[in-house]
């Protein structure tokens, strides 16, 4: 792909996808509605390519040149015509339908407009765009500079063309890119959180203490983390969240959300984020 990229939303994933991009050659553009958080995510990218170049993982003429690629705008009127555009918003379907709707008109004609939700319908925000056919979902993981994975989800109405162009723009960045179709927590975490829930009913049922459920879940299964301290990491009101989504949309009983984890999102006990979740952070 030729022409620029815009990453929408410059959160923990916004920062993280545009420098892979912009690390990968790609000039990125991006932007985010507060404009505080758009001159964080650059300074934290800035900060992110620094470190590699310390650490001896990047040149520093690759690191400068990265940065030279990252562009941030402060209004959606100033991208140029874009062959990609992945939206990293705040996860509420409202506010993806808005920027959707926003981004698509600084598409190039053949362009596609990619979704890093973790658990909205790739089906339902496709259909409020003017072009569902060019609408994919790219779930990107967190650290995204780190993480190998780019699941790519086709909705309903994504043609195999955009899928072929996705899976191949996403070995551009040097990435990993599966195919799944679209379905609630599509493969990740239709199959994560159910065994993060389920820890947490072994933690509420007594069945053996954080740390014990943890360390027979690394030791046992190989994980490189046990699943309440990925929780954790995770944030535990979005755990809860994406299982509200699962039990919802999927309408079975296994995937109600245990109720400690519901007591512990209602306490503040998030996770890292608010240093308090299944462990205390100092
Ligand atoms: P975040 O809260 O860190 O960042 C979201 C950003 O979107 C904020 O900076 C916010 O100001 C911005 N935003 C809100 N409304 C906007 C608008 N109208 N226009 C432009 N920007 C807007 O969230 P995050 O963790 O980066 O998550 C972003 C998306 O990525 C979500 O859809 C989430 O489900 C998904 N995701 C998150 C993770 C994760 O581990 N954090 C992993 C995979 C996917």
């Amino acid at each position: 792909m030729k022409e620029p990229i815009a990453v929408i939303g410059a959160g923990t994933m916004g920062r993280g996808i545009a420098q892979v991009f912009a690390q990968a050659g790609y000039q990125a553009f991006i932007y985010d509605a507060i404009p505080a958080a758009i001159e964080t995510g650059v300074k934290d990218i800035h900060r992110m390519l620094d470190k590699g170049v310390e650490k001896g993982k990047l040149k520093p003429e690759d690191a400068a040149a990265a940065k030279e690629r990252l562009r941030s705008v402060r209004s959606l009127s100033e991208l140029k015509p874009c062959g990609l555009i992945v939206e990293a918003a705040t996860e509420k379907l409202d506010v993806k339908i808005d920027v959707l709707r926003q981004a698509q008109k600084y598409l190039t004609a053949d362009g596609i407009l990619a979704t890093n939700t973790s658990s909205i319908s790739i089906t339902q925000l496709a259909a409020a765009t003017d072009h569902p056919e060019r609408f994919v979902g790219m779930h990107f993981f967190n650290p995204v500079p780190l993480m190998q994975l780019v699941e790519v989800v086709r909705g309903l109405q994504t043609s195999d063309e955009t899928v072929r162009r996705t899976i191949e723009f996403a070995k551009s960045v040097g990435k990993t890119p599966i195919e799944c179709n679209d379905h609630p927590g599509f493969v990740s975490n239709r199959v994560l959180m159910p065994m993060i829930n389920e820890a947490v009913f072994c933690l509420q049922e007594g069945v053996a203490t954080a740390e014990a459920i943890d360390g027979i879940m690394k030791l046992g299964m190989n994980h490189p983390m046990g699943p309440l301290a990925l929780a954790d990491l995770i944030g535990l009101d979005v755990c809860l969240f994406i299982m509200e989504v699962l039990h919802r949309d999927l309408g079975e009983d296994r995937y109600r959300p245990c109720p400690l984890l519901r007591k512990y999102v209602q306490a503040g006990r998030l996770g890292r984020k608010s240093k308090h979740g299944f462990y205390k952070y100092e």
